[in-house]
């Protein structure tokens, strides 16, 4: 079994088997074996750099109804908010200012902003901060990322959620598996960097359906991919199932950087909500990736995919401060580059 994992952990590509035996993988050794093989990829490819990405989550208006998300348009009891162009603005000059060279702008699918309404925020922001973009607004139609990719936004994450599509069917009842990967092959046509990924702990998701989720990054070719822990959010269908498994999501996030190579991984805020330590554990796991909240008060409370999210109560601003104590307990510091992907 050791010799077994020896061997596998040396191996360039992974068979989907042998991806199925690292994920299942729960021996401590064994796990700490798998973890600092996916450390020391990440450590070729970025060193002891960190790529912060500075997040504004504008919108919890949603058409879509995922049975998981909180947000989910018949969640009657989310208190919904849009913020404002200039409220945009003011909170990405925030992150500017704090030294972050990404901001992600994400929503629900809120078609209350017009394609030209998000054009405008992307081309203020490329003109007042030395920053890229990251959209994450679901599906929309094709010629609105025409535009937005026009006016310079540089890359879309839009994760498919699993590759498992009797899963997916079930927990998207607007949407359809197809559509999900046509959008993000288009938005990688573009000339978008892309990032995809999955919940780990949906219903009836198999370890088999997880590597499915890593082969299907990787043949897409996504610059980035990110694996996040099911957390149940309240008043959903899914409010009663067991949130994700640490562990198992872990090994896979280093199954993922092995099998991934230099895609960007992040160690999601998820993380941190299952385990105090969790965004530090998920980069002694290979990630390389954190995307701090500056989604301002009152809104960062209303913004609630799941439950218990971290951070909610805290002003932006103080977060940077413990991030980085956190960063330099394990050995990393943040980036001062763009982060772009290592793939272009
Ligand atoms: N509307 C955008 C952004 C969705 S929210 C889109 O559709 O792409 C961003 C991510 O949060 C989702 O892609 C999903 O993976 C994650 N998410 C939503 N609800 C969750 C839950 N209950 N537990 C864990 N992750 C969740």
């Amino acid at each position: 079994m050791m010799r077994n994992l020896d061997e596998i952990l040396n191996r360039d590509c992974l068979t989907k088997d042998e991806m199925v035996f690292l994920i299942h993988l729960s021996g401590e050794n064994e796990i700490q074996k798998l973890h600092n093989k996916a450390k020391e990829i990440r450590e070729k490819y970025f060193g002891n750099q960190i790529h912060l990405r500075g997040i504004i989550e504008f919108s919890n208006y949603c058409r879509q109804d995922c049975t998981y998300c909180g947000i989910r348009k018949s969640n009657n009891l989310a208190e919904r908010f849009r913020m404002s162009k200039d409220e945009i603005i003011s909170v990405s000059n925030q992150i500017y200012e704090s030294g972050i060279k990404t901001i992600v702008l994400q929503s629900g699918e809120d078609l209350h902003y017009s394609k030209e309404d998000i054009a405008e925020i992307i081309i203020e922001i490329k003109t007042k901060f030395d920053v890229a973009i990251t959209l994450s607004l679901g599906e929309r139609p094709f010629c609105d990322y025409d535009l937005w990719r026009k006016c310079g936004a540089d890359r879309y994450l839009l994760k498919h959620e699993t590759a498992n599509k009797e899963i997916y069917k079930e927990i998207h009842p607007y949407q359809k598996y197809e559509n999900k990967i046509a959008h993000l092959k288009y938005l990688q046509n573009i000339g978008f960097q892309i990032g995809s990924g999955n919940i780990i702990g949906l219903p009836n998701q198999t370890i088999e359906d997880i590597a499915d989720d890593i082969i299907l990054c990787d043949e897409l070719n996504v610059d980035m991919a990110s694996f996040s822990p099911f957390i149940k959010a309240e008043n959903t269908p899914l409010s009663n199932l067991p949130n994700g498994d640490m562990s198992l999501l872990l090994n896979t996030m280093a199954v993922a950087r092995i099998v991934l190579k230099n895609a960007h991984i992040p160690s999601t805020t998820a993380l941190a909500t299952l385990d105090e330590l969790g965004r530090e554990k998920g980069i002694l796991a290979g990630a390389n990736i954190i995307m701090p909240s500056f989604t301002p008060y009152p809104y960062r409370g209303n913004y609630l995919i799941y439950e218990n999210k971290k951070c909610i109560s805290e002003n932006p601003q103080m977060c940077l401060p413990c991030l980085s104590l956190r960063l330099s307990s394990v050995g990393v510091k943040a980036s001062d580059s763009y982060g772009h992907s290592l793939k272009i």
